[in-house]
């Protein structure tokens, strides 16, 4: 898997100071399953050190000036964001990670002023506006949001889903293996959307009779649709009950007790998710349900990233 990064948040120094904003999850965990394509606009236009810069807006459109001399250097730094966007697009993407607060990477987060010098909602900075367009489904964080455990978990979830159907695409699918893709995903997709994975299931089951290449793109479209949208604890649990219900003959009444416990508990915020997963995953391998062991939601991303296991990557 490929992610564009700021290069900053790579330990680049590429910041208008010097210096950089190495991130340490990206840097010692996420590079263990994905490499990475820097990319930085502002020392492109005007190099390392230079003066700092705010985003000015003129009656509903965003102008950027050094915040120094008030010198209006917008176009210079669009032409860079141009040249940065035609570069990482030219790769295989899977996501994109932004710096935070930046007029050029913040992503809902960069500061606006007011021509008065008041401050004015803060906004996507102007690297970001071009990736949005460029690419609406591809997930897309700045580092800052990821902080947060429940952000973090969702976003790497949709990274890994968003970058298996990339794969799916790259093998020549059939209408058998999209099905089976599907029949993987399916708890994974009902976490996230109930709504959508029913379109999804809907879409498998061409009860028009459609051609494969129309059936593959609007599973592909819905599928980045569903996997953006975020999870909560009340999805989470309904679907947690539906795969208990997967063994509800196999199981002994001490087993069937401790399992639905671990839900309730977890949908309490007691524990995290991974305890009643972990539950569901042993008796699934005990009472060997194929089914349930091949779904991507008891692992979606490596488990070594251990994003399920605290309290707050729930919400
Ligand atoms: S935030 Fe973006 S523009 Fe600023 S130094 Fe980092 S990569 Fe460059």
């Amino acid at each position: 898997m490929n992610i564009a990064v700021s290069a900053c948040l790579l330990g680049e120094k590429v910041r208008f100071d010097g210096g950089h904003k190495r991130d340490d999850f990206i840097i010692k965990h996420l590079s263990k399953y994905s490499s990475f394509t820097p990319f930085c606009p502002e020392a492109i236009a005007f190099g390392t050190p230079r003066p700092s810069i705010r985003l000015i807006n003129q009656n509903g459109n965003y102008s950027v000036f050094t915040n120094k001399d008030a010198h209006d250097v917008t176009q210079p730094l669009l032409e860079s964001s141009y040249e940065e966007l035609h570069k990482i697009s030219k790769e295989k993407l899977s996501g994109i990670i932004f710096k935070s607060r930046s007029p050029s990477c913040g992503m809902g987060s960069a500061k606006a002023y007011l021509e008065n010098g008041f401050s004015d909602s803060k906004t996507d900075g102007v690297f970001v506006t071009l990736c949005r367009e460029k690419f609406p489904l591809l997930p897309m964080e700045e580092e800052g949001r990821l902080l947060d455990d429940w952000l973090r978990e969702n976003f790497i979830m949709q990274l890994f889903a968003y970058d298996s159907m990339e794969l799916l695409k790259e093998n020549s699918p059939t209408m058998a293996i999209l099905v089976d893709f599907h029949t993987k995903n399916k708890f994974l997709l009902q976490a996230k959307d109930e709504k959508l994975y029913r379109v999804l299931g809907n879409i498998v089951g061409n009860h028009e009779n459609l051609p494969f290449t129309e059936i593959f793109a609007t599973y592909e479209y819905n599928f980045k649709v569903a996997i953006a949208k975020k999870s909560s604890i009340k999805k989470n649990r309904n679907v947690l009950e539906h795969m208990a219900g997967f063994f509800k003959n196999e199981l002994s009444k001490l087993e069937k007790s401790i399992l639905h416990e671990q839900i309730d508990e977890y949908a309490q915020k007691l524990v995290p998710i991974i305890v009643p997963l972990s539950t569901i995953k042993l008796y699934a391998q005990k009472y060997e349900v194929t089914y349930l062991l091949n779904q991507k939601f008891l692992e979606p991303y490596p488990k070594e990233l251990a994003l399920r296991s605290s309290l707050s990557s729930s919400k």
